[in-house]
């Protein structure tokens, strides 16, 4: 009679988690990988854990979480304009689920193939279901994109479209029915993208940058904090995900309430918000265009500590979502 065999936790680790890693010089399987930084670097470190029933709802797609995982450590280092190199993964499961492993895995290594990266470590127990993702990058001394870089009359700019995940956790949630639109929100919900390219673009160019998974208020607040430095944000300006967007404008009226919600505070989308000398809008523009996302200036820093609108009202709530509170 033939027996199952349940894998062992080595089986999962070589089965789902062991791939060639040329990039260092030792991988998965001792008691640490061994790294080498380019001569010269600095080495940029991030962890982001995502954990089920909080960040996720527990039935997602493995290999969206997968992605996303992976992704949301990589918007980080893009933040810092810092190259990412290699990271490391600490997975808790409720059981060997070798279906999820497989999915979970090909998300993984599918965006970590995409930007060259490499799994050279981890670690896997048995437990409910939460991702830990450690990134390691490299970037030049002085280059980094720090959130305390921000200059009085720096423009500020945002990437992509604000508003997409938030709009599609409400959906997911029966809150809002995005109809036609749902697919689009939900795939920026899922499949975020970091802006690892443009991040490295901005280098020498940006002042100040943080990317966006509390929200616009909420994380350009951080900036505002760190620099000494307050806004001027002009809200017509903010680019809006699409239900939000004029073309959807008669269609997704109904929307409209939601809109400071999604669009201003809502978090998840992953998206760019940095500062730049006023002089520098073309090259900004050049430096975008290059890495194919839309880049869009929504206001300006000041001297003065409030964070306004351009007809002077403050913002009400420039906290993001806090776990504790
Ligand atoms: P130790 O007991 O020395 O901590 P482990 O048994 O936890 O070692 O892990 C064995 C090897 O597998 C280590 O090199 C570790 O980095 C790697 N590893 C464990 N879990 C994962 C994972 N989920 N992804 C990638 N590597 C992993
Ligand atoms: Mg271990």
């Amino acid at each position: 009679m033939a027996t199952e065999t349940v894998p062992s936790e080595f089986d999962l680790i070589r089965r789902y988690f062991t791939r060639a890693t040329p990039g260092a010089v030792l991988g998965v399987g001792d008691d640490a990988a061994l790294l080498a930084l380019t001569p010269g670097f600095q080495l940029a470190v991030s962890t982001d854990m995502l954990v089920s029933g909080r960040h996720f709802f527990p039935d997602t797609d493995p290999e969206w979480l997968g992605h996303k995982a992976l992704a949301v450590n990589l918007s980080d280092l893009a933040a810092m304009g810092a190259r990412p190199r290699w990271v490391t993964l600490a997975l808790a499961l409720p059981e060997a689920n070798e279906a999820w492993l497989s999915a979970f895995a090909r998300g993984l290594y599918a965006l970590a193939d995409a930007h060259g990266v490499e799994l050279i470590g981890g670690d896997t127990t048995r437990g409910p279901l939460n991702i830990c993702i450690t990134v390691l990058g490299e970037v030049e001394p002085g280059q980094a994109l720090r959130r305390d870089a921000a200059g009085v009359g720096d423009d500020i700019w945002v990437s992509g479209e604000l508003g997409g995940a938030a709009l599609a956790l409400r959906h997911l949630r029966g809150e809002l029915d995005l109809g036609a639109a749902a697919d689009r929100a939900l795939e920026r919900l899922h499949r975020p993208l970091p802006r690892v390219a443009l991040g490295l673009r901005l280098r020498g160019l940006a002042h100040a940058a943080i990317d966006l998974s509390d929200g616009l208020l909420a994380d350009l607040g951080h900036i505002l904090e760190h620099s000494g430095v307050g806004a001027v944000l002009d809200r017509a300006a903010i680019p809006a995900a699409t239900p939000f967007s004029a073309e959807f404008a008669a269609a997704f009226a109904d929307f409209k309430p939601y809109f400071d919600g999604c669009v201003l505070a809502g978090g998840d989308d992953y998206e760019l918000c940095f500062t730049a000398a006023p002089g520098c809008a073309d090259a900004v523009r050049k430096a975008a265009a290059e890495c194919g996302v839309a880049v869009t200036r929504i206001g300006w820093i000041t001297e003065a500590l409030d964070f306004v609108d351009t007809e002077g009202r403050v913002f009400a709530h420039t906290k993001g979502y806090d776990h504790f509170a």
